[in-house]
């Protein structure tokens, strides 16, 4: 009862935790020590006693405890669930940290050890908080991680209302979410707003949500299966938090290390000078302007080299969406894409896009229709007329061509001839090593229609490791032969992903930022999340093709057909 009156507080629900309360203390009166004894009870309950106690109880007795404390388990946030289910700790002593730290989540419990506070918690000490450390860092290896595309649909609908709401300040996801990495943890959303109360009731409404966890600045929900969680610390040091959360720790522990030499301290509670004195922090560029750095992008913030560069003033601007002028590879019902080449102007010319590309795959490829060598002239035909009608944007008539087991390209020259833009793509191992497969991309790269690799790992997120290839010498290749390399932004692609990306931006190669879109209604969301993952490489515009007008575009096609 105890327990159940424990995880009631920690799920934030006050009315349940004085039940259960009052209940503990009415069976302990009537002196009955378990389940099984609570039978005559009911024939003959005791004068004045409290009915939605004896409700509950029965419902005990019939049931059985342990299937409600099993219920009430599964409500509380799954972090710390399973930090239950661990043994690490109990329920009464997370019930305990809950009250003292305000701690609902692993991430707060990291924190709380890292500063030393959790042993400082009454009937707590060294000992139980290196236990709680260990069960922790095991916890976090096995949290079940999402796609980033999915977390992104997943957190946008309610990003997008607190954000709608008059007297925010800002709100941002946090943590590998906002970091943009390929698989994401928690989805967490911080959020600065002066009284939250009714944003979280109106969450609440939200279809296909259900409560973990409430308190007054804190909402842990349950949608589509996936635990989101939203926390609106207050806004005079919201900056704080967002830092803190976004992470990585990498990151953090290096910006700590750089405020020491600031004359500052840096702690998951904010920004403090060396005497103690908080430096509040509405906004995150607050924290970063004090330590003298500017703000860095969230994608490179991996502890890497990005604090010293910030220091120097080296930091890059990376690309961004309003760079982005133009979706080179996309798909229609030509081959496997859902929607009509026209249904995918329209969205280009909505996007405010000067310039796209149909690039249907050819017939041999693997995807479920492919486009014949007849369908290339129909093909061109449909897209002369398009041209006509939609004069604001142009339209290149493209494929994706796959490379064959042989090197050769799936269309002969004679067709490729007909397209704008050329690009190519290993879609098919064909029981390849390395080696083979470097062969098949160096022979497609140096045909003169070929212009661009796309996702040239042919990874797919989550389930297949990129190709194990000397990507060094692709980038070399690429330089060399003036052939794009390829930023997917296809859920399952993320390829190159951003370590890649650095590494072929540094050798010089052009790299494309494309949406590789089969439905219209993807074209912005999947282009976003190459361009994230660009940033994650410290992709700047100059790297990539399409942020430049078409006729540079065109200008680098036709430089390489004329083999200059
Ligand atoms: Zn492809
Ligand atoms: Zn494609």
């Amino acid at each position: 009862m105890q327990q159940l009156a424990a995880l009631a507080f920690i799920r934030g629900d006050v009315d349940e935790e004085s039940l259960f309360k009052r209940a503990a203390d009415f069976t302990r009166t009537l002196r009955i020590e378990s389940d099984a004894d609570l039978g005559p009870l009911f024939d003959k309950p005791p004068e004045g006693s409290d009915p939605a106690v004896l409700r509950r109880l029965r419902q005990m007795f019939e049931a059985g405890g342990w299937v409600l404390l099993e219920s009430m388990l599964a409500d509380i946030p799954a972090d710390l669930r399973w930090l239950i289910e661990s043994g690490a700790i109990t329920i009464e002593q997370l019930a305990a940290v809950h009250r003292a730290l305000d701690v609902t989540s692993a991430t707060d419990i990291a924190a709380a050890i890292e500063e030393k506070t959790l042993r400082r918690v009454a009937g707590f000490g060294e000992p139980l908080e290196t236990a709680v450390a260990a069960a922790l860092s095991e916890i976090r290896a096995a949290v079940p991680r999402i796609p980033l595309g999915r977390a992104m649909t997943i957190a946008e609908p309610f990003v997008g209302y607190l954000r709608s709401l008059s007297g925010v300040a800002w709100v941002e996801p946090v943590g590998s979410l906002r970091r943009g990495q390929d698989m994401v943890g928690d989805i967490e959303i911080v959020a600065s707003l002066a009284d939250p109360d009714e944003a979280i009731d109106h969450i609440l409404e939200f279809p296909d949500v259900s409560r973990l966890h409430r308190t007054a600045r804190r909402l842990y929900i349950l949608t589509e299966r996936v635990q989101v969680g939203v926390r609106f610390p207050e806004p005079s040091n919201a900056g704080a938090t967002l830092l803190h959360l976004t992470g990585s720790r990498a990151h953090f522990a290096a910006l700590q290390a750089h405020a020491l030499g600031a004359g500052f301290r840096l702690t998951a509670s904010g920004l403090y000078t060396i005497d103690g004195d908080l430096q509040e922090a509405p906004v995150e560029d607050d924290i970063y302007r004090a330590l003298g750095l500017p703000t860095i992008p969230s994608e490179i913030r991996n502890g890497d080299d990005e604090v010293a560069m910030a220091s120097r003033g080296d930091l890059p601007a990376l690309v961004a969406r309003r760079d982005i002028r133009g979706d080179l590879h996309m798909h229609s019902t030509w081959s496997d894409g859902r929607d009509s080449i026209e249904i995918m102007v329209a969205q280009c010319r909505a996007l405010g896009y000067e310039y796209m590309a149909i690039t249907d795959h050819s017939p041999t490829s693997a995807s479920s229709r492919n486009l014949s060598i007849d369908g290339v002239k129909r093909q061109a035909e449909e897209i002369d007329h398009l041209r006509e009608r939609h004069a604001d944007i142009a339209i290149l008539h493209g494929c994706e061509v796959d490379i064959l087991p042989d090197g050769r390209l799936d269309f002969p020259d004679r067709v490729l001839e007909q397209f704008d833009i050329v690009l190519v793509s290993l879609h098919e191992r064909a029981g390849h090593g390395p080696d083979q497969l470097m062969k098949r991309y160096e022979s497609a790269m140096r045909h003169p229609l070929v212009n661009m690799i796309t996702h040239p790992t042919n990874r797919l997120v989550p389930h297949r490791a990129g190709y194990d290839l000397d990507y060094d010498r692709l980038f070399e290749l690429a330089v060399e032969t003036q052939t794009i390399v390829e930023v997917d932004g296809a859920p399952s692609h993320l390829d190159l992903d951003g370590v890649l990306a650095r590494r072929a931006a540094a050798a010089g190669a052009q790299l494309a930022i494309d949406s590789d879109c089969h439905r219209a209604e993807l074209l912005e969301l999947q282009m976003r999340l190459g361009i994230v993952t660009a940033r994650r490489g410290w992709v700047e515009p100059r790297h990539v093709v399409n942020t430049r007008p078409l006729a540079d575009v065109r200008a680098a096609i036709a430089r390489k057909r004329a083999g200059r």
